[in-house]
């Protein structure tokens, strides 16, 4: 097994977790871009948004929820932003389905 987020999820690799359950597991990004910087991924392995099939289309929701209940629990009532790199001209660097969730100050728009 290869894949940064699955030796994550399978706690191969150390990480600062945030929010788990029986589907997703969330941990503090690396490198924050913010002062609340939170991935959330899904613990089987899914590479991107674009494998994200129908058969998905309940994890992809619960992805969603969980972001939206982390971002309650860590007080991010002033606003937050969902991104989902996908692919390589949006800088997707790791190939396992990831939310950032980014908050604590205020966040530009366009995004870069
Ligand atoms: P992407 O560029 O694919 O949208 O985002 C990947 C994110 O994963 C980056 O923000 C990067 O800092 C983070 N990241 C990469 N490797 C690790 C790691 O081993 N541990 C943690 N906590 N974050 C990582
Ligand atoms: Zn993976």
């Amino acid at each position: 097994m290869s894949c940064t987020f699955c030796k994550i999820v399978g706690k191969q690799s150390p990480s600062t977790p945030v929010y788990e359950d029986e589907l997703v597991y969330a941990f503090a990004d690396i490198h924050p871009k913010a002062p609340v910087h939170i991935l959330i991924v899904p613990r089987e392995h899914i590479g991107s948004l674009n494998e994200g099939g129908k058969d998905k289309q309940a994890l992809l929701g619960h992805l969603l929820w969980a972001a939206a209940e982390i971002a309650c629990q860590k007080k991010l009532g002033n606003g937050y932003r969902i991104v989902v790199n996908t692919g390589g001209d949006a800088g997707q660097s790791v190939d396992h389905l990831h939310l950032h969730l980014l908050g604590g100050r205020l966040l530009t728009w366009p995004p870069g």
